[in-house]
C-alpha cells in the first residue's frame, strides 16, 4: 500500500472500483449510481484489535472506517467483559513483556486525553507460585531484565501483607506493583470514540464472509447489500474469524468457552476492593482475579480452555459444574468470602492458536486482506502494540514476525503462551 496521504473520497461507480484502481486516482469523478464509499483501510470487528488497528492508522493519516456487527465492545465480543489483566510477566516470552509495556505506556496516554485515567486502575498484580515454579522463576528473569518493577515475597510476608488470603500451597510469590487491570469494554469504547474523534468512520454493520480465493477483495459487502471499497482490509473479528475464513482459519483457531464469576464479598467487608487485594493468580490450580471495583464483585475466572464454542449459538449462563468449581475455591483460597454469593458472571469466548502467539498476517489468497486474532485468553493488554504493529506492516510491507505469521499456526494445540 502507498505511503501518500490520501484525501477523503466519496464517489465513483462500480467499475472503476472492481477494476482495483488506486482510490487517490478517483479524485474528482462524478458520483454515479450504486455509489459506494472509499477508504485507505477498512476495519472489521471494532474489538480491542480493531478498535487500536483503526486508531493508529487513522492517526497516522489514513482514511479508516471501523465497521462491527453489534458496535464497539459489545457483550458477545472476547473484549466485552467488565475488565481485563494487564500484566508485565510472560515467562521467558520477552516480546510479550515488551509489548505490555509498550501498551501500558498507550493505553494510559489515550485514557488521559480521553479524560478517562480511572478504566485503568494500578492495583498490582500477585504471580501465586509454588516451590520452583518454573513460569514464575522465567518471570522474574525477565522482568529482572527489561527492569520491570517487582518484589520476590516469601510466605510470612505475603501472610501478613493479604491475611485475607489463605495461601495453601504457595510458597512465595512475585508482584508487578505498577501493572492492575483495565475496565475492558469501556476501554474498547474509549479507543473506538477517540478513533472516530480523528476521523475514523465508525459503522455498525455486518460484512459478508469475503470469496474464498479471489486473489484481491476489491469492495466488502454488507449483509444488507451496502460496499465498501478500501486500499486494503484489516479483519480482527476475534472468535468470528474462522466463520468468515473457514478454509483459512477453520482447523487453526480454536475458540474455548470461558467462564467468570463475581463473589458478593460479606457486608461491610473490604478487603476484597481495589488498593485492598491485587489481582492475582494462581496459575498452578489455572485460575486467577480482579479486585472489586466499584461494587461489581470479586471476579474470579477459571484460565483453563474450556469446551469448543460457536459465538453466535453460545448460551452465555454459566453451568453448575463450574460455579460448584469456583465457590470451593474461593472457600479455600479466600476464607472470609466462604459463605458469598454469586453476584454476577459472564460467559465469553477464548479464540486460541495452537500455541498462544497472535496472528497478524496477510491472507494467503486475497493479497489486500489482512487477518489480526487469535488473542488466545491473554490479547487485550496488548490491543495498542498490536494496532502499531499493524500500522507499521501496512505501512512498509515488511513480513510480519514468523510467531505472528499463518504458517506457524499449527493446527494441533500446545499451548506455550500463558
Ligand atoms: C473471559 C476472558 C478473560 C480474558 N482475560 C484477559 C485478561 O485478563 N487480559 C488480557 O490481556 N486478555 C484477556 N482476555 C483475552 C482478550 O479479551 C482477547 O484476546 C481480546 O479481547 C480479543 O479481541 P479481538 O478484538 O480479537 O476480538 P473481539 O473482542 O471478539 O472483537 C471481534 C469483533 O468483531 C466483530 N465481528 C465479528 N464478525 C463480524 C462481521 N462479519 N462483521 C462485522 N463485525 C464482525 C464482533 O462483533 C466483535 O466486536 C480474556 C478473554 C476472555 C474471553
Amino acid at each position: 500500500m502507498t505511503t501518500t496521504r490520501r484525501r477523503f473520497l466519496k464517489v465513483v461507480g462500480a467499475g472503476a472500483l472492481g477494476a482495483g484502481l488506486d482510490p487517490g486516482r478517483l479524485l474528482g469523478q462524478a458520483p454515479a449510481v450504486g455509489t459506494r464509499d472509499v477508504y485507505d483501510v477498512a476495519v472489521v470487528g471494532a474489538g480491542v484489535f480493531g478498535s487500536w488497528i483503526a486508531h493508529e492508522l487513522q492517526q497516522s493519516g489514513r482514511r479508516v472506517v471501523l465497521i462491527d456487527a453489534y458496535g464497539p465492545g459489545n457483550a458477545r465480543s472476547s473484549s466485552g467483559g467488565q475488565t481485563r489483566v494487564i500484566r508485565m510477566g510472560y515467562g521467558d516470552q520477552e516480546l510479550y513483556s515488551r509489548w505490555s509495556l509498550r501498551s501500558l505506556e498507550k493505553w494510559q496516554e489515550l485514557l488521559r486525553r480521553a479524560a478517562r485515567p480511572s478504566f485503568f486502575q494500578r492495583s498490582g498484580v500477585l504471580w501465586m507460585a509454588r516451590e520452583r515454579d518454573p513460569l514464575t522463576v522465567k518471570t522474574a528473569a525477565t522482568l529482572e531484565k527489561l527492569g520491570v518493577p517487582h518484589e520476590k515475597l516469601e510466605r510470612p510476608e505475603l501472610e501478613a501483607r493479604w491475611p485475607q488470603i489463605d495461601f495453601g500451597p504457595i510458597t512465595w510469590a512475585l508482584y508487578e506493583p505498577e501493572s492492575g487491570f483495565l475496565t475492558a469494554f469501556h476501554a474498547v469504547q474509549a479507543v473506538a470514540e477517540r478513533a472516530r474523534k480523528l476521523g475514523c468512520e465508525v459503522r455498525t454493520a455486518r460484512v459478508a464472509p469475503p470469496p474464498a480465493d479471489a486473489g484481491r477483495l476489491a469492495a466488502l459487502a454488507t449483509d444488507r447489500g451496502a460496499k465498501v471499497a478500501a486500499g486494503a482490509y484489516v479483519f480482527a473479528c476475534g472468535p468470528w474469524l474462522p466463520k468468515l475464513f473457514p478454509d483459512v482459519l477453520g482447523e487453526r483457531f480454536f475458540t474455548s468457552r470461558q467462564e467468570v464469576f463475581y463473589i458478593g464479598p460479606p457486608p461491610g467487608e473490604e478487603r476484597f476492593r481495589v488498593g485492598a487485594i491485587p489481582v492475582w493468580a494462581d496459575f498452578g490450580e489455572e485460575i486467577y482475579g480482579v479486585p472489586d471495583f466499584k461494587g461489581r464483585g470479586f471476579k474470579v475466572a477459571p484460565d483453563r480452555h474450556g469446551p469448543p464454542v460457536d459465538p453466535d449459538s453460545l448460551e452465555r449462563v454459566v453451568t453448575a459444574e463450574t460455579t460448584r468449581r469456583v465457590l470451593e475455591y474461593v472457600a479455600r483460597r479466600f476464607p472470609p468470602l466462604a459463605a458469598s454469593p454469586v453476584v454476577g458472571s459472564e460467559v465469553c469466548q477464548y479464540t486460541n492458536t495452537s500455541n498462544g502467539d497472535f496472528l497478524i498476517d496477510r491472507h494467503p489468497g486475497l493479497d489486500d486482506v489482512w487477518l489480526v486474532g487469535g488473542g488466545s485468553g491473554h490479547g487485550f493488554k496488548h490491543g495498542p502494540a498490536i494496532g502499531e504493529y499493524v500500522t507499521a506492516r501496512l505501512e512498509d510491507g515488511d513480513a510480519v514476525d514468523p510467531r505472528f505469521s499463518l504458517a506457524t499456526k499449527a493446527t494441533v494445540q500446545q499451548r506455550t503462551v500463558f
